[in-house]
């Protein structure tokens, strides 16, 4: 099928549950991705985050096809080898002592929240149950998910929303303390807003929160969906803060592309969850944990994470010399390889002049142009994305 037989069909028999662009992407390779009329696209938006080792890497589609020929699913009723071998790794690599396995980042932190609320009633009773985020925070999109998002955009039309969730502007540490209290059960945050607009945390806040925390008797959850598994230039971007949370929630990159999300935690806080408290019938089956078994080797072996920390520096370098000739730029921030340009204006144009141009990126909170390349890319990728991007920026005005 072509792109607009695609386009036809998915409009005739799909809900319209997301505002999708006019492409149908068929095939992809490293940082390319080609359409069903055979245009080649640099993608630097990495299916969200999720191709942080590129577009089907060979290791990768090896990993899965052989499992795929020995089991592909057995149920969590057993012991499924690459998901021990998988926890392992993440324990290893991290804070953490345990791991839970499910599908994606949303059911990940609805893992987290119900784990925090069972820890907090078995260690302080039951009034501790209130869960703190921030605004313009971005945690998935089941109802207890979209409630600790903090932005009413994602909440509006699905009320009554689950209780106990209380929200405080990100990086102010001043109304964090007035927030938190006797009745906290936890803070959520992502070290970065991905969703939320590229927003990096200070390392004064999060060591602050961290504070907090400690003094009310409050977990810390950092939503590393987005963040973890190098995308910020280290395996998780608490990394780069000193700063240790008590649960990590995972998804997005951790299958190479292949769906898988995990909630991490540590000895003492996992051992709240006894036998028949959470399950999932998908979460971390033996396909899943291949997959993301084999990413997470290439990952942390193949010097991906450092490659993205130095890439993503000089790409920083290049989007403050490119801002720095528009007086539409409002600011360029970001960590490693998730890096934002804030605009004064609408970035919605700009975005489609790079797709007629063949580079993909996205656009958060309708103004900030967000850069979330695979972190295999090189410097040439950049100077190529680079020059697009000045191309049409340079047709846009206030
Ligand atoms: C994408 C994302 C989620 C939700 O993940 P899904 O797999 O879409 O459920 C949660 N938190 C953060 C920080 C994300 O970026």
């Amino acid at each position: 099928m072509n792109t607009k037989e695609i386009i036809e069909l998915g409009d005739k028999y799909l809900m319209r549950n997301v505002g999708r662009l006019q492409l149908a992407p068929v095939k992809g390779e490293g940082a390319l991705m080609w359409d069903a009329d055979r245009k080649e696209y640099l993608d630097f938006v990495s299916g969200i985050a999720v191709n942080n080792l590129g577009h089907c890497h060979p290791e990768v589609v090896d990993a899965i096809s052989q499992q795929a020929k020995k089991l592909i699913h057995c149920s969590n009723l057993y012991y499924i080898e690459p998901q021990a071998l998988l926890a392992k790794l993440l324990a290893e690599n991290s804070a953490m002592d345990k791991a839970f396995f499910c599908n994606s980042g949303a059911e990940a932190n609805e893992a987290a929240i119900k784990l925090a609320r069972k820890y907090a009633k078995i260690k302080h009773g039951t009034e501790k149950v209130e869960i703190v985020t921030a605004l313009n925070s971005f945690h998935g999109r089941t109802l207890a998910a979209i409630t600790a998002t903090g932005q009413p955009k994602y909440q509006k039309g699905f009320e009554p929303l689950p209780g106990g969730f209380k929200y405080v502007p990100f990086n102010d540490l001043d109304t964090l303390e007035q927030a938190v209290g006797p009745a906290t059960c936890a803070v959520m945050l992502e070290p970065v807003q991905g969703e939320g607009g590229v927003n990096v945390a200070s390392r004064y806040y999060l060591e602050g929160v961290k504070m907090l925390c400690q003094e009310h008797g409050a977990l810390l959850i950092f939503d590393e969906v987005q963040t973890g598994l190098g995308r910020t230039g280290r395996f998780l971007a608490y990394q780069h803060y000193g700063v240790e949370p008590d649960i990590i929630t995972l998804a997005k990159a951790l299958g190479g592309g292949f769906p898988i999300g995990a909630m991490l935690a540590t000895d003492e806080v996992a051992a709240a969850f006894q036998p028949g408290d959470h399950a999932s019938t998908f979460g971390g089956n033996p396909l899943a944990c291949a997959a993301a078994l084999a990413a997470m080797d290439l990952l942390l072996t193949g010097g991906v994470v450092e490659n993205a920390a130095a890439v993503g520096a000089y790409m920083y370098d290049k989007l403050v010399e490119l801002a720095g000739k528009y007086d539409y730029v409002k600011e360029v921030r970001g960590l490693g390889l998730l890096l934002g340009i804030e605009l004064k204006i609408e970035g919605k144009d700009i975005v489609n002049g790079c797709r007629e141009k063949g580079l993909l990126i996205n656009c958060v909170n309708n103004n900030v142009l967000r850069f979330i390349p695979p972190l295999t890319i090189t410097k040439q990728d950049v100077d190529h994305a680079v020059g697009i991007l000045e191309g049409v920026m340079g047709n846009c005005s206030v």
